[in-house]
């Protein structure tokens, strides 16, 4: 089992670094496992990593393994206890969403699809050194009732309920701060009202249902 969920984790990792989200080894990945986590080590590419390479580390931060966690295992520690649906975490520092956030700047409702991360908006976390609580506090705030965030002057951070599911989500939100950086190039934003974005969620909620419904 461990260590199918340890080639899961590597696969993931390339993949993100592929989908144009993740450069280098600036980002991190984790999945839920025990009473823990397994999460890419520290400063190492993704490009020939055994499973081995992984590590796995408890909610306090002790770990097991040959090599050092990802010097950001302290949010994915937080995001997990707080957040009992989520069991795969992704960080990344992507251009667009690390441009916006750069500028301080969340993603609002201009776009429907921004409840994919399961609110309104998407926010901007407050900026904290990173590797640090304060950042973990930062990112646990903007994720209230959230799935993704940005995070101020570093990049963005989601969970979902595997590890495909937080690389689409991933995707997606790169996607939307793309366009919305585009949009600010040019003009200003619309932004979709507060009830139209209620009744978007409200159909979130069923979608997707069917795959897995006789
Ligand atoms: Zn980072």
């Amino acid at each position: 089992m461990t260590d199918t969920l340890r080639q899961q984790l590597i696969d993931t990792a390339l993949a993100m670094n592929a989908s144009g989200v993740n450069q280098g080894t600036s980002g991190n990945l984790s999945v839920r496992y025990e009473e823990g986590f397994l999460i890419t080590p520290s400063g190492m590419d993704y490009t020939g990593l055994s499973p081995d390479d992984i590590v796995w580390v408890d909610f306090n931060g002790n770990s097991r393994g040959s090599r050092k966690p990802s010097s950001e295992w302290h949010f994915h520690a937080a995001i997990y206890q707080h957040h009992e649906e989520a069991n795969a975490v992704l960080h990344a520092h992507p251009v667009s969403c690390t441009t916006l956030a750069c500028l301080d700047k969340g993603i609002p409702a201009f776009h429907y699809m921004v409840s994919m991360a399961g609110g309104k908006d998407i926010r901007c976390a407050d900026y904290a050194t990173f590797g640090t609580r304060e950042l973990s506090e930062a990112v646990l705030t903007a994720l209230e009732g959230r799935k993704a965030c940005l995070m101020s002057h570093h990049g963005m951070t989601c969970f979902d309920k595997d590890l495909p599911r937080a690389l689409a989500l991933a995707i997606e939100v790169e996607h939307l701060a793309t366009v919305y950086g585009r949009i600010l190039a040019i003009g200003e934003a619309d932004i979709l009202s507060d009830s139209e974005m209620s009744k978007v969620l409200e159909k979130f909620k069923s979608y997707g249902v069917q795959a897995q419904t006789k």
